[in-house]
């Protein structure tokens, strides 16, 4: 058995997780949301300050704004879309029999409105773009959402709907370069509060396909993402807890975000990934959160 499916069988076993029969669609106890809630805590320890406006989406978002993002085209193999049953009485009737004999009963599932949020961020461009200008100061927020993404496997790092708590930030080129480096100094200061192992490297997002091969390649070559690593299932493997990306003024163009100036906006976000956090700590620490080193609870609920 390998690493990632034993962790998974003890989560299972612990209660921390439970099983749905999906591989990556998990439930969680009272005991991991008590740590992901000491550790957006801390997070506002770090970032409380900033006056971020926070903004709580829910886990669907408006499918016409998600097709102008442009996220078909980068991200096809993870996205997630919602239908549902719009037929007559017959069709009902024949969709029944078909969940009866066992067979293919979604192809008359027609899409509705709403798609599954792939990344907290996505609402968020469209709806600030409406207000209008944005202070030349630029402007801040805190995001937290479900994510979806159709990526099953039996690592528990990699589920398929998990939360993510952003802050965004909107201005010019030095004002969001400065709060994604700013941000990339606090995680590394807030892992080592919890006793974490960490490394920061430029990363990728997965493109889809031949020319998703030249987006790796300039993202990379721009630095435009860097991952914090820490060790989950594998030390030579870790597994990405926070992303900084840099979308220098591509959102700002695509939605119309201008600063009062007229300039386009530049944007960038901070993500961190909850679940992915709590396994960490469980990794590390144990599955027993009283055996934890009495800094690392203080860290999260002193
Ligand atoms: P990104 O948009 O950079 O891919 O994701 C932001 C953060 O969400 C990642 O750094 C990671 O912590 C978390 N994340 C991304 N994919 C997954 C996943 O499949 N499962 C979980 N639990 N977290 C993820
Ligand atoms: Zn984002």
């Amino acid at each position: 058995m390998d690493m990632q499916t034993s962790f998974l069988d003890r989560l299972f076993e612990s209660g921390l997780l439970i099983d749905t029969g999906v591989d990556g669609l998990y439930g969680r106890s009272g005991q991991f949301e008590d740590v992901i809630s000491g550790f957006e805590r801390l997070i506002g320890q770090y970032g409380g300050a900033d006056g971020a406006e926070a903004m709580r989406f829910p886990p669907g978002m408006n499918r016409a704004l998600f097709e102008k993002s442009g996220y078909m085209k980068s991200f096809p193999q993870l996205a997630g879309t919602v239908h549902s049953f719009c037929g007559s009485e017959l069709d009902h009737m024949s969709l029944l029999q078909c969940i009866d004999a066992g067979e293919e009963w979604t192809k008359g599932q027609e899409a509705t409105d709403i798609v599954l949020t792939p990344a907290a961020c996505y609402p968020l461009y469209p709806t600030v773009a409406k207000r209008g200008p944005l202070p030349n100061a630029g402007a801040l927020f805190d995001l937290q959402s479900y994510c979806f993404r159709h990526e099953p496997s039996k690592d528990p790092a990699r589920q398929q709907l998990f939360r993510m708590r952003e802050y965004v930030c909107m201005g010019t080129e030095d004002h969001v370069t400065a709060f994604r480096q700013l941000w990339m100094d606090r995680g590394v200061e807030m892992m080592s509060k919890l006793g974490l192992d960490v490394v920061i490297d430029v990363a990728n997002d997965p493109f889809f396909g031949r020319a998703g091969k030249m987006m790796v390649n300039n993202q990379r070559d721009q630095n435009l993402k860097f991952e914090l690593l820490i060790p989950v299932t594998s030390s030579a493997k870790p597994t990405a807890c926070m992303s900084f990306n840099y979308h220098q003024d591509s959102f700002g163009q695509k939605w119309g975000l201008a600063l009062e100036d007229g300039s386009v906006a530049h944007t960038a976000c901070v993500g961190f990934g909850l679940e992915r956090i709590a396994l960490a700590l469980f990794a590390h620490h144990g599955l027993e959160v009283e055996t934890w080193p009495i800094a690392v609870r203080e860290a999260l609920w002193a």
